[in-house]
């Protein structure tokens, strides 16, 4: 899905960004250091060993289920745009997708920034009007007696979806199932198969 806007809003973000620095309200080695941090050392990689914990350890599934945000913490995982966790956990019956209507609300300390598409006003409208159109364009398609529940994340909760574990993975340890769960599998556009690639 295109983002007509991203060029204006990248330009605008330099436009605030070079005051601030010209005004001394910030210093740029720390504005470079926080973007380096969100784009190499948070992630969705952080999200898939969650998922992966999750599937191997169904206490701490409990515990995620009941309260993300303290079991999420218990992983390492916490900070701005994760102090409010909800995790839904997708079932054979019920697939979860996750939208902010109104901005790009997204959980940062298990998935990084969010994706370009996630902020773009299509996505947020259509999620919403029709969500599995939106699937079918992300390649997802479910049997039509699958419920799909959509939630919008907001400034008060952050959503994470619990992929199903695929089949065939039974003897893999959680680092293995790490590595197969994407970033779309959590946000709910995906799926995770037994043979497809890492979330990065
Ligand atoms: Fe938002």
């Amino acid at each position: 899905m295109p983002d007509t806007h991203e060029d204006d809003i990248a330009l605008r973000v330099r436009a605030i960004e070079s005051l601030l620095i010209e005004k001394g309200l910030v210093q740029p080695a720390a504005l470079a250091a926080i973007v380096e941090t969100y784009e190499t050392k948070i992630g969705p990689h952080n999200g898939a060993q969650v998922v992966a914990r999750a599937w191997t350890d169904p206490a701490f599934k409990a515990r995620l289920l009941s309260d993300a945000t303290a079991a999420i913490a218990e992983m390492g995982f916490s900070g701005v745009q994760g102090e409010d966790m909800v995790v839904v956990e997708n079932t054979p019956a019920v697939h979860n997708m996750v939208v902010c209507t109104l901005c790009s609300c997204y959980p940062w300390p298990t998935l990084g920034l969010p994706p370009n598409w996630y902020k773009s006003a299509p996505y947020r409208a259509r999620a919403v009007i029709d969500p599995r159109g939106v699937l079918n364009e992300f390649g997802v398609d479910l049997p039509p007696d699958k419920e799909v529940r959509v939630w919008d994340s907001n400034a008060e909760l952050r959503y994470l979806v619990l992929p199903e574990r695929p089949p065939g993975t039974e003897g893999m340890d959680a680092a293995a199932l790490a590595a197969l769960v994407t970033r779309d599998a959590m946000i709910g556009t995906g799926t995770v198969a037994a043979g497809q690639g890492a979330a990065q």
